[in-house]
């Protein structure tokens, strides 16, 4: 099958009709205005009385608080939706920018509530707690009031939160559209910066190099420029954290990641440690691909010809008997997807490209967007977006504050299922060569996920302690930095000669400071869960139910302990190593057999 032949995708579009009926439905109106004057009068009532509020009422308030952001949140996933599938439509683009300009309104409204919270005397705290009317929001009210020792004034938040639309955030934006005009020059003819990383997938080795000479080039011309915002936000970040009292660069962001600054740190080490796995796997695959070293513009060259294509019927064959074979009910939920038009799945014109899953509001149900082009890695994208329409499905019932999870454990449905999917697919498959393929580009994910953002969380950490101790640090340090991370990442196994400008096109760096550990705790943790129900079995499903139930309700350290599983021992990480490592392993080994290791 060939990408111009159908896929049986084609009329798989999703209906919006449970959130609303369409783009001139009445009631979109309606909610703004009730979110609107809800909002006003949540504000007249509590603004500055919420240190008077016995425990019932605050767990009345909060509720409303919950109420008012359901409303707003309703529409605003609609307005995102409805966008993701027509980009081009500008009665579309326009309900999405007047919702986010609403939603800011009632941000900055509303704000007043969190900080008097945190505000709340230990003591008072406590005493609020004793009791079993706030069991509901315990967690919540725990988790913003750690946030107690950082905070600042009412007056100093205000400034501080208006004040960034003309600091960060418009550093931000300028660096954003900076990146957005990056053009390159490939063969006499001007392609997207998308466009020419995309070859770097090519085949052919010509392509990947000509490509990435093309994109370094295309990254020369403002580096100064983006080099300076880099250094602006720094120091805005610094500046920021300093006036807080935050002990590290990247406290903040662990804070809200509800975990701690040495869980972190136990990731990174653990994972640092271990670099000797993506040094293998690089050293295989120059084996593979016939040269004695791959250049880093070569790892992701596919290994194998593959032209075979799934169609979507298959696919979600796959996928739905993947997840019903760990568990009935979690096939059927992820089966009420495809029957009840959950999910938007051909690649369309003007539709957003990539995939997600939004999780809604409760009372409705996740959606699911794809872009399905019958390549096998497709089904492994369909089984982790599904992934997280389960963790949605079964979340939802505790209502929009206690589902939402933080980064650390957004990604463990997801995760998960695209785990018990591989393992699916590779037991279909018989064929060494295939076989390979598959094991290939699963290592190739993982590596990306744990042991690249690891050594972009390590380039980070520098720069960050850096720029606080010795002040802005120029493009040629700034590169020397970034090819010193990588080359403690690749050991000898990747030539990256000519690597060294590539920092300046992450937006992860400018937009989000410290994001990027994320991923791979999300992804280790996952995989720890996976490998306990790989040793025990059945046992496991009931466990992992409850989990996906809790949503963020309680911390990752409790959800860890439903499974078994003890999140401040170190080892937790090792043991998801362990597993990639095995995966290596058999690679090497099917390698060795088809005479190609
Ligand atoms: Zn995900």
């Amino acid at each position: 099958m060939t990408t111009t032949e159908l896929t049986g995708a084609e009329d798989v579009a999703w209906d919006l009709s449970d959130l609303y009926d369409g783009s001139d439905d009445p009631r979109l109106e309606e909610h703004i205005q009730e979110a609107e004057q809800a909002a006003a009068a949540f504000r007249d009532r509590f603004h500055g009385k919420v240190a008077e509020l016995g425990a019932a009422e605050l767990a009345d308030a909060i509720a409303e608080r919950e109420r008012i952001e359901e409303v707003l949140t309703r529409v605003g996933y609609f307005a995102h939706l409805y966008f993701a599938t027509d980009m081009a439509d500008p009665p579309r683009g326009a309900l999405v920018a007047r919702i986010t300009e609403k939603g800011a309104t009632l941000d900055t409204q509303l704000l007043f509530f969190g900080l008097e919270i945190a505000d709340l005397a230990d003591d008072a705290a406590d005493a609020l707690l004793a009791g079993a009317e706030l069991d509901r929001w315990r967690h919540w009210l725990t988790s913003l009031r750690k946030f107690r020792p950082y905070l600042l004034s009412e007056p100093e938040e205000k400034i501080v939160t208006e004040k960034t639309v003309s600091g960060v955030s418009a550093w931000g934006r300028l660096h954003e559209e900076l990146l957005g005009a990056l053009r390159v020059e490939l063969d006499g003819e001007e392609i997207s910066f998308e466009g020419a990383m995309s070859k770097l997938y090519s085949a052919d080795g010509d392509v990947r190099r000509s490509a990435s000479e093309a994109v370094t080039e295309a990254l020369e011309p403002g580096l100064r420029t983006r080099t300076f915002i880099f250094n602006t936000i720094l120091v805005d970040k610094w500046i920021d954290d300093r006036l807080r009292g935050y002990p590290t660069w990247i406290s903040s962001r662990n804070l809200r990641n509800d975990t701690t600054d040495e869980a972190v740190q136990a990731l990174v080490d653990a994972a640092v440690a271990r670099y000797d796995v993506p040094q293998r796997y690089y050293t295989l695959k120059a084996k593979l691909l016939g040269v004695d070293r791959i250049t880093f513009y070569d790892r992701f060259a596919p290994i194998g010809e593959d032209p075979s294509k799934v169609a979507w019927g298959e696919a979600r064959d796959i996928v739905v008997g993947a997840y019903a074979d760990f568990a009935q009910d979690a096939g059927d939920i992820v089966e009420r997807f495809f029957t009840g038009s959950w999910i938007d799945a051909p690649v369309r014109h003007d539709k957003r490209t990539g995939a997600f899953c939004a999780t809604t509001v409760p009372g409705v149900h996740p959606y699911v967007l794809m872009n399905f082009t019958g390549d096998r890695r497709s089904i492994l994208t369909l089984a982790h977006e599904l992934g997280h329409g389960l963790h949605g499905v079964l979340a939802q019932p505790l209502g929009l504050f206690n589902a939402d999870t933080p980064l650390t454990t957004a990604e463990t449905a997801s995760v998960f299922g695209e785990a018990l999917t591989f393992k699916r697919l590779l037991e279909l498959e018989e064929d060494p060569q295939r076989r390979l393929n598959l094991l290939a580009g699963r290592i190739e994910d993982s590596i990306a996920t744990v042991f690249r953002q690891i050594a972009m969380n390590r380039f980070e950490d520098v720069v960050h302690n850096e720029r606080r101790d010795t002040g802005e640090l120029a493009p040629e340090r700034l590169e020397e930095l970034w090819l010193d991370s990588q080359r403690r990442l690749f050991g000898d196994s990747v030539d990256i000669d000519g690597y060294g400008t590539w920092w300046s096109y992450i937006p992860h760096f400018l937009s989000t400071p410290g994001y990027v550990y994320a991923y791979a705790y999300g992804f280790l943790f996952a995989l720890a869960i996976f490998r306990r129900y790989e040793l025990e079995g059945e046992s496991m499903v009931e466990p992992y139910f409850e989990v996906l139930r809790s949503g963020g309700s309680k911390p990752p350290e409790e959800l860890a302990r439903i499974v078994g599983l003890d999140l401040t021992d170190p080892s937790i990480w090792a043991s998801g190593i362990d597993a990639l490592a095995e995966e290596l392993d058999e690679a090497e080994a099917l390698a060795a057999e088809i005479g190609l290791g």
